[in-house]
């Protein structure tokens, strides 16, 4: 067989050898029957108002389930997705998972309860991304209120012209828009006055030092200044620790988001942690 390769052939054996290579190989072909084995599982990570002790909704976060290995985190499996363009597939079982799984709580949230589905670019590149969300909304019927997509800065740069229509679009069937990461990406204040935001998600890391470094609350100050004169809810993402829950309270965040409150939890768990209630015990008011 060596006899006769040809130099492309060689180089592909010379690829295939690095072990990089192959790996990232088998993870994609695993990936794809992860969506055939139906294998991914959503968890949702409650989003809390403490100034009332109220819940304002979750966010949806993938896991693979790996046979294996165990449960996966985003963080292994998503940018492999996005560059094999299997996230579009993923991306509409995420959404139709996430109504399903909505009508299980119905009877337990009120009616401003929310659904945050991260948004990848490469969905929201897809030139399709509006008509998608409205089919799966209406087979699901989910009222497009309930709905809060999730996108990063990063998204909203690439085409500004394109992003602006797009959001319009969304915002004008009643479906809310979150900026993610807030303050991590290439940020402009800009995109904030000009697009139809929502929800402004404050990054961890300008939380997670909060209580001993002075320059992350000045930012997190200035955040809460700009979005309360726009408007926004404003969550602080990756509270571990109620003395950081205090002190951005008393900074003037009202919700927030992260580990002291609850972690992400299986459909199972978050159905229970709805139906008992009592985030009262949220509450810092
Ligand atoms: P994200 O959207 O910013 O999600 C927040 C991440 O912070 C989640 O990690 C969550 O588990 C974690 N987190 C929450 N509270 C705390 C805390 O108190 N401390 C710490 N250290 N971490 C906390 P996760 O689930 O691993 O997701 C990572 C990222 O993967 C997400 O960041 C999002 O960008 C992406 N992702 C997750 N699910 C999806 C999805 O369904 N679709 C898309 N396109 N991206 C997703
Ligand atoms: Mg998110
Ligand atoms: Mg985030
Ligand atoms: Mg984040």
């Amino acid at each position: 067989e060596v006899k006769d390769i040809g130099s492309r052939q060689y180089c592909f054996y010379e690829e295939s050898m690095n072990s990089d290579h192959l790996e990232r190989i088998q993870l994609e072909h695993a990936l794809h029957q992860a969506l055939e084995k139906d294998e991914f599982l959503l968890y949702y990570q409650p989003i809390i108002d403490v100034q009332a002790g109220r819940l304002c909704g979750v966010e949806a976060l993938i896991r693979w389930q790996h046979p294996f290995q165990g449960l996966v985190p985003p963080g292994l499996f998503i940018g492999l997705l996005e560059t094999t363009g299997l996230i579009i597939p993923v991306g509409e079982w995420i959404m139709r998972t996430a109504f399903q799984h909505f009508h299980n709580w119905a009877p337990a949230v009120d009616d401003d309860f929310r659904i945050a589905i991260n948004l990848s670019p490469q969905q929201f590149q897809a030139p399709d991304l509006l008509p998608t969300i409205l089919r799966i909304l209406e087979e699901s019927s989910l009222a497009p209120h309930r709905l809060e997509v999730e996108i990063t800065e990063n998204i909203v740069m690439q085409n500004v012209t394109a992003t602006q229509n797009l959001l319009n679009a969304l915002q004008s069937h009643g479906i809310r828009l979150s900026m993610d990461d807030f303050g991590t990406g290439y940020s402009s204040l800009s995109y904030l006055k000009t697009f139809p935001f929502n929800t402004l998600k404050i990054d961890r890391s300008f939380t997670k030092d909060i209580l001993h470094t002075p320059k992350d609350a000045a930012i997190i100050q200035a955040i809460l200044l700009l979005g309360n004169g726009f408007n926004l809810n404003i969550i602080a993402e990756g509270i571990e620790e109620e003395s950081q829950a205090r002190c951005l309270y008393d900074l003037g965040c009202r919700e927030m988001q992260g580990y002291w409150f609850s972690h992400p939890l299986s459909e199972a768990e978050i159905t229970a942690f709805l139906a008992e209630g009592n985030f009262q015990r949220f509450c810092l008011g």
